[in-house]
């Protein structure tokens, strides 16, 4: 892959050459194609959808409802009932939560999530364990930060009802061994929940393979505009689903005293969507697609191992989790720097990384530090951006001792 001709598509790559983007973790930058679409919804497209006979808005409709195979697809999901239109992982898994957890756990029920959860996959559960009387349990990290299965294991058992856990972690860019995981939770006839954030824009998912009751991911992690989503589920548990928002849209009639609900998805899809995301979000996949996840998977870990493995041999700078790289996250800290005057540095230089918690703050607590440094890199990103940061952390130390 050309890693030119890649940077060539991303207007924002080609205007600031001198700005080195490390923080995709946080959000992508969008390629010419995703922009060209969001311009001709607005000059040619824009209608509302599912809701009116006149020509124009049926082919916002069709646009609109493509995306939805397209995301069937992506993910390989059998059915493309089992897609909803969400705003983000954040508003999926709260979704899961207070539409279908809230209504079938009772006291001393389990959810199980692990140590290394973005805050998006723990705030939800610790409030509906409060609220059911349910018990929120963690699995465990080994040393270098991988998922302790062993522990998996242990606290997983047969009154857990959920387990809720992240495919890759925001901090540590491990990719947790969801197989094994789903296995032992299907074992104990718990349900699962992947939060897909940071897995979708950078390893191919099957769900069918997978088997997971549910999966969320965010449209702008992955190329799309912000405000785009996916919640997968299988189609029975959707099916019992309680929608959270009541309104326009989702409903097959309605009377003075009550309301019959349309069938999934659209039950789940209450008042206008945002039909420009989904219409950014479906040229973002073609975008993906056409570069080729496994492509994609194998850039984006070459670019985290280097980094990791240059940054691993310049002096004063611890990097967590394990040597064997999987994605392009790379967390570390600089010996006597806080990670907010090293970002404030870098940011001096034109180079943004992210520094402090990560909304992981457990794990930052885990790995016993109170903030770290994180570079987050996607595909387009290359060695000699790593190369740089490198260089100006080494001028950095100098400068700050
Ligand atoms: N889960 C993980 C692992 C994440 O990294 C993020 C965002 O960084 C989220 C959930 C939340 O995503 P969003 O803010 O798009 O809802």
């Amino acid at each position: 892959m050309d890693n030119q001709e890649i940077r060539n598509d991303f207007p924002m790559l080609i205007k600031h050459p001198h700005f080195i983007y490390f923080d995709n973790a946080a959000t992508t930058q969008k390629p010419q194609s995703v922009i060209d679409a969001l311009t001709n919804y607005y000059e040619n497209d824009n209608f509302n959808v599912h809701r009116s006979v006149y020509s124009a808005a049926e082919r916002t409709t069709q646009m609109f409802e493509a995306c939805r195979e397209k995301v069937a697809q992506f993910i390989n999901a059998k059915d493309n009932k089992s897609i909803i239109f969400t705003a983000g992982t954040t508003q999926g898994i709260n979704q899961v939560a207070n539409g279908y957890y809230k209504y079938h756990l009772k006291k001393d029920d389990e959810i199980v999530v692990s140590i290394a959860e973005h805050h998006s996959n723990l705030l939800p559960w610790q409030n509906l364990a409060k609220q059911n009387g349910a018990k929120l349990k963690f699995i465990d990290i080994n040393n270098n930060g991988t998922l302790n299965l062993n522990s998996a294991k242990k606290v997983i058992t047969d009154n857990t009802k959920l387990v809720s856990i992240t495919a890759v972690s925001n901090v540590l860019g491990t990719i947790n061994n969801l197989a094994a995981l789903i296995e032992i939770a299907h074992q104990h006839n718990a349900d699962v929940l992947i939060d897909a954030a940071q897995a979708a824009p950078e390893i191919k998912i099957d769900v069918q393979k997978l088997n997971p009751e549910w999966l969320a991911f965010s449209g702008h992690k992955m190329l799309a505009p912000t405000g785009i989503g996916i919640l997968y589920g299988k189609k029975e548990l959707l099916a019992k689903m309680n929608p959270t928002q009541l309104g326009g849209e989702m409903i097959e009639h309605v009377d003075k005293n009550d309301f019959k609900a349309k069938d999934i998805p659209y039950r789940l899809e209450a008042g206008t969507p945002n039909v420009e995301g989904v219409i950014g979000l479906s040229k973002a996949i073609d975008y993906l697609e056409n570069i080729g996840m496994n492509n994609i998977e194998n850039i984006c870990k070459n670019l985290g191992q280097y980094l990791y493995d240059q940054l691993s041999k310049t002096d004063g700078i611890s990097v967590y989790g394990p040597k064997q790289r999987q994605t392009g996250i790379v967390s570390f800290n600089i010996d006597k720097i806080h990670p907010h005057d090293a970002a404030t540095y870098l940011d001096f230089n034109h180079i943004a990384v992210r520094a402090g918690q990560h909304c992981a703050e457990p794990l930052t607590n885990k790995l016993g530090v109170n903030a770290t440094l994180r570079a987050s890199m996607y595909f387009y990103n290359n060695k000699h951006e790593c190369d740089k940061l490198v260089q100006k952390i080494i001028e950095m130390r100098s400068f700050f001792n």
